[in-house]
């Protein structure tokens, strides 16, 4: 073991992985990984970030180095605590140094036979080649609608589009890696930031594997914090909806009242019972609560922004020797 010192030359291919207590998938999953970086032309590194696991995924690493191939360098990053997916990524972009850095999940879902079709287009002149998940048959029907209907409406702006069902799975040059670090911002979306960075993109359909071992780190409830975090930091709509909501109440009040004043005036009618006025109050208060939920997620969000913590704390980092 060394320490973390850059790596000369370059390689040409960095394999960035996050996991987080995924130390038997990672045993599945390595051998095909490295059968595949074996017959790679040029130094390959592959950049485990353990997103503070409780099981021995770092011993599974470490133990892993006298198995590695020849051209292949394996690098440790172990996060102080679960920092989560996002951050355990951008720790990961951050510490690789390849002329071409892939993201994979640790539990064998992103097949290695869609990284060979992977880098035949990135030699081919391909900036980001982006895996989409063709078939999500495994997912519930419920999780597969809430997923559409978020992309749909994550859709906000012409300029860069949010490609539905284009995760993390992608292959970036060097040049995209470097501009997705340089963007300061805490509240990680990553689907967001790829869109955003742009970039001559190629997209790729395949169909994920089951997972090879343990379970999804993501419930619904993960989830929605995660569509929460994408929501505001890359579309506005709620608020423009507020507001229109808020013009639209005030209009329909407005006539509302006329209409009151007109009848008190002219018919001569008492004014109407308590059950109007209570049942407008209460709508009313609940629409100001609506919206006022609405402006307090943005200002957390810019909350946290402020603050400027760091995206992850890394505990240690060392990487096998080259042979
Ligand atoms: N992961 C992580 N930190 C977390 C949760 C997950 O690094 O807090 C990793 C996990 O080990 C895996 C990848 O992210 O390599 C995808 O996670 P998972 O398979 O649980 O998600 P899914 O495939 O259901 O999207
Ligand atoms: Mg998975």
């Amino acid at each position: 073991m060394t320490e973390n010192l850059p790596l000369h030359p370059a390689p040409a291919l960095s394999v960035v992985i996050p996991a987080y207590n995924d130390a038997q998938a990672l045993t599945l999953f390595l051998p095909s990984l490295c059968d595949f970086l074996a017959a790679q032309p040029g130094q390959q590194e592959i950049v485990i970030v353990d997103d503070g696991s409780r099981d021995a995924l770092a011993e599974v690493c470490r133990d892993y180095v006298s198995r590695l191939p020849e051209n292949t360098v394996l690098r440790l990053i172990r996060l102080s605590r679960n920092f989560g997916k996002e951050a355990a990524l951008s720790a990961g972009l951050a510490q690789a140094q390849g002329e071409a850095v892939v993201m994979m999940d640790a539990d064998g879902q992103h097949p290695v036979a869609v990284l060979a079709e992977m880098l035949a287009l990135y030699r081919n002149g391909a900036d980001v080649v982006a895996a989409i998940q063709a078939d999500r048959a495994h997912e519930s029907r419920l999780a597969r609608t809430l997923k559409r209907r978020f992309y749909h409406f994550m859709q906000d702006t012409h300029r860069y589009e949010l490609k539905p069902n284009a995760g993390d799975f992608r292959l970036m040059r060097r040049k995209v890696v470097d501009a997705l670090l340089a963007l300061p911002e805490r509240q990680r979306f990553m689907k967001g930031l790829y869109a955003w960075v742009g970039f001559n993109t190629v997209y790729l359909p395949f169909k994920a594997e089951v997972r090879a071992e343990g379970q999804s780190k993501f419930n619904y409830g993960s989830l929605f914090e995660l569509a929460l975090v994408g929501i505001t930091s890359f579309s506005q709509k709620p608020l423009r909806w507020i507001s229109r909501m808020g013009m639209l109440v005030s209009v329909f009040s407005l006539l509302y009242g006329c209409y009151i004043v007109v009848d008190t005036l002219f018919f001569g009618r008492d004014v109407p019972g308590w059950a109007t006025v209570a049942a407008g109050v209460m709508f009313s208060a609940g629409l100001q609560l609506i919206c006022l939920g609405v402006i307090g997620e943005y200002i957390g969000r810019i909350y946290e922004e402020v603050k400027q913590r760091p995206l992850y704390v890394v505990d240690e980092t060392w990487h096998s020797k080259h042979k």
